[in-house]
């Protein structure tokens, strides 16, 4: 039953992302099902979207319940749960109160960086600098500030004056920041390109570089934050991390597509009335959502349960043969190989009932829902030696 789906996908729909893998018809939990019927393990959660898991009843009720209250009205409008979203995030950003944190809502990774892009410009500076490997989206904006060539190149000249840097170099980026820089954009940890973790203190002296040209300093937390890596944000304010512009998304609606640019200080009054604007960002459905999933991971422990989990995941994954490195932080972990396999790996997980994602052709991202269970990961250390063996056998014969 999947092929007919996937074959009506090929005659519809716009082939930017290859051939879908699966049909997907159902979720509950960490688990998913294909339209055969078959049940697989979730490790890739909408990329590390589903912080909630499939289904969540408190996520089902706060969607269903605020739509058939009031589903959409337009920012010309206000909304109880936008405000109250805006306000928890300051909250947990310990943006409120003294602090004149402001939230900007929009629906996705990409927008919530582009709204934040635009504010830099409001400085008076133009120029942005970003790390190497990075990743901010899809549109031109996030796009100008995305190192990867062959996303960019197809679609230049994007805007911007963007330089970049090697990532978790703070001398790279000292010598990169001068006066005329509105803006140093970083992941706190890069998702896309592996889980690529900087060492202690690396965010902290980026910081530091920004503050002393008078940049701006902006952490891209849409895939680290919101619980992902075990703490709410992937950046301590104890660490003496404390940024002027953070951007959210991925796991804030728990699926229901939400970005959201928070911003502190003077930062958050650069843009003014007529700057920005969208018809759909922090619709009271969304915003329901986001506040459904901030209640949940705290109500349930999911911070505390997704440091537990993600020692184990990271555990399991480094008693692997072929396993060379563990990377990250909670349960954003990535898993560089001994070889070419990871695609082949992607695939014989799929037939042993597991979604898995590659970032590269040597590793793994695994990004599950905050829900998995300890028995999800015991079946995942069950299956991952057969997974990989058959990984790399079929490496071997595609290029012998
Ligand atoms: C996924 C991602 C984005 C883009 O988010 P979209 O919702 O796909 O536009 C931006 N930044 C980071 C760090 C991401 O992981």
């Amino acid at each position: 039953m999947s092929a007919p789906i996937q074959e009506r996908y090929a005659g519809a729909v716009m082939n930017t992302f290859g051939p879908p893998a699966l049909a997907l018809v159902r979720g509950s939990g960490a688990h998913v099902w294909d339209a055969d019927g078959k049940e697989y393990v979730d490790l890739l959660a909408g990329i590390a979207v589903n912080a909630l898991g499939h289904a969540h009843p408190a996520l089902v009720e706060a969607v269903t319940t605020q739509l058939s209250t009031l589903g959409h009205v337009s920012n010309f409008f206000a909304t109880e749960p936008q405000v109250a979203l805006a306000e928890r995030l300051l909250e947990l950003l310990g943006w409120s109160g003294e602090e004149t944190g402001r939230v900007f809502f929009s629906n996705s990774g990409a927008e919530a960086n582009e709204a934040a892009l635009k504010l830099t410009r409001r400085t008076g500076r133009t120029r942005i600098v970003a790390a190497e490997g990075s990743f901010h989206g899809r549109t031109m904006g996030a796009l100008a500030l995305t190192s990867k060539a062959a996303y960019r190149e197809p679609f230049e000249p994007l805007p911007g004056d963007v330089t970049f840097v090697p990532y978790d170099d703070p001398a790279a980026l000292a010598a990169a920041v001068d006066d005329t820089v509105a803006a140093v954009v970083l992941e706190p940890i890069q998702g896309e390109a592996g889980v690529v973790v900087p060492a202690p203190g690396y965010l902290a002296a980026a910081q530091a570089i920004a503050r002393d040209h008078g940049a701006l300093f902006w952490l891209d937390e849409v895939q680290t934050g919101i619980g992902r890596t075990g703490a709410w944000f992937a950046h301590r304010p104890s660490e003496g991390v404390d940024p002027d512009v953070v951007t959210l998304a991925k796991g804030l609606g728990g699926g229901i597509p939400i970005g959201a640019t928070v911003a502190r200080g003077a930062a958050a009054t650069l843009l003014q009335p007529g700057n920005h604007g969208t018809t759909f960002g922090g619709n009271p459905v969304a915003a329901a959502a986001a506040l459904a999933v901030l209640a949940t991971i705290e109500a349930d422990g999911l911070l505390a349960a997704t440091t537990e989990r993600g020692d184990q995941l990271a555990a399991l994954l480094a008693r692997q043969v072929g396993a060379v490195e563990v990377t990250g932080a909670g349960l954003m972990r990535g898993l560089e190989l001994d070889g070419t396999y990871a695609v082949q790996a992607v695939a014989a997980a799929r037939d042993a009932g597991f979604i898995l994602n590659a970032t590269g052709p040597t590793r793994l991202r695994f990004v599950p829902p905050l829900v998995i269970t300890s028995d999800d990961l015991d079946a995942l250390e069950a299956s991952l030696p057969t997974i990989l063996d058959v990984a790399r056998r079929t490496a071997q014969e595609a290029s012998a």
